[in-house]
């Protein structure tokens, strides 16, 4: 957030709060001067009573009685009325909020995805013209071209990360069922990675045969991922592991890592929309906060779950379920 944001915002905040201090003061106000009004116009009412009038007992009783409700419905009027300026201040201020965060959160995205997106682009750009300019040997070759092919994949999961998840949520993306062997998909999956990333560990667990309904393509982009991330957010030398399993009707997809982890308060919060661990200044891994969240929009289009926890001795363990149509046999 810049220092005008952050001003424009304080600003905002003691407007908001002077104005409801207000409000209730004048309410609190309103109520003392109608109760004092009340009882001023109960006690002259009384002191014209006649003691020698033969329906003074019941004219006392009726003021009495009188001043009495006005007191009940000067209470609950203005109580409810307190109630509602209270709650409705309350939903305000958290759907600012909200909308500040949001607002913060898209620029940060902005700004990532014109670096995502100039990155890859440039780094192609160069290798190929070196590679037109100049007659390399052939190791020195393959290197750059693996390097080009590994940005041009970069730069396709960004691509399908944003337009999927922008129709998705714009609800224009048509899901097309069907029976698919999730085992090979994610086996499929593994090994592509094994090619681009040569230099990282992967282990697998994959048991054979495991089919269920779903968006081959979306089921892709969730798989690819959680195992991207893995990569990411974790050492060369760690290990990243992928199980796939089938308990009666329950698939169960694990991606492990050895990374730093997640910590608990953030568990859930990195599945919202740009939503990113740390702030710009500590985050040394670039990214645009849509990878986890377009995974939990895909998983829940699949009636599944998706959580994560913690792996051990360290790093994050991502779990994701779906239910199968059939039991497996075993
Ligand atoms: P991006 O990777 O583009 O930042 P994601 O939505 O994929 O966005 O992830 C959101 C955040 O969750 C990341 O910024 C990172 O801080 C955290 N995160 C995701 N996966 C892992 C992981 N395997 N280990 C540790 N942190 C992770």
């Amino acid at each position: 957030m810049d220092v005008f944001t952050k001003k424009r915002l304080a600003v905002a905040s003691i407007v908001y709060w002077l104005l409801l201090f207000y409000i209730v003061a004048a309410l609190i106000w309103w109520f003392i001067a109608l109760e004092k009004q009340n009882h001023q116009t109960a006690a002259y009412k009384l002191s014209e009573l006649k003691m020698d009038d033969p329906a003074f007992q019941t004219k006392y009783q009726a003021i009495v009685e009188a001043r009495h409700l006005k007191d009940i419905q000067y209470l609950g009027e203005g109580g409810i009325f307190l109630i509602v300026i209270l709650t409705a201040s309350i939903f305000v201020y958290q759907a600012v909020r909200r909308q500040i965060r949001l607002q913060n959160q898209q620029e940060n995205f902005m700004m990532a995805i014109t670096h995502e997106l100039k990155t890859p682009i440039a780094i192609a750009k160069l290798n190929l013209e070196t590679l037109l300019k100049y007659s390399l040997p052939e190791e020195k070759k393959q290197k750059m071209l693996q390097a080009t092919l590994q940005e041009t994949n970069r730069l396709n999961t960004l691509a399908s990360n944003i337009l999927v998840s922008s129709q998705l949520e714009g609800g224009r993306y048509r899901i097309t069922k069907e029976e698919l062997e999730l085992s090979d998909l994610v086996k499929t999956a593994i090994n592509d990675f094994r090619n681009r990333f040569p230099d990282r560990q992967f282990h697998s667990e994959i048991e054979p045969e495991i089919d269920m309904d779903g968006d081959a393509l979306l089921l892709q982009i969730l798989v690819n991922n959680l195992i991207e991330n893995a990569i990411k957010y974790s050492p060369k030398e760690g290990i990243i592991t992928c199980k796939l399993t089938q308990k009666n009707r329950t698939i169960l997809f694990q991606v492990l890592d050895e990374g730093a982890g997640i910590p608990d308060d953030e568990k859930k919060r990195v599945f919202e929309k740009f939503y990113r661990i740390g702030n710009e200044t500590t985050r040394t891994t670039k990214g645009t906060g849509l990878g986890l969240y377009l995974c939990k929009k895909i998983v829940e289009d699949h009636h599944g779950h998706i959580r994560v926890t913690d792996n051990t001795p360290r790093g994050s363990n991502f779990m994701v379920s779906f239910t199968a149509k059939h039991a497996h046999e075993q």
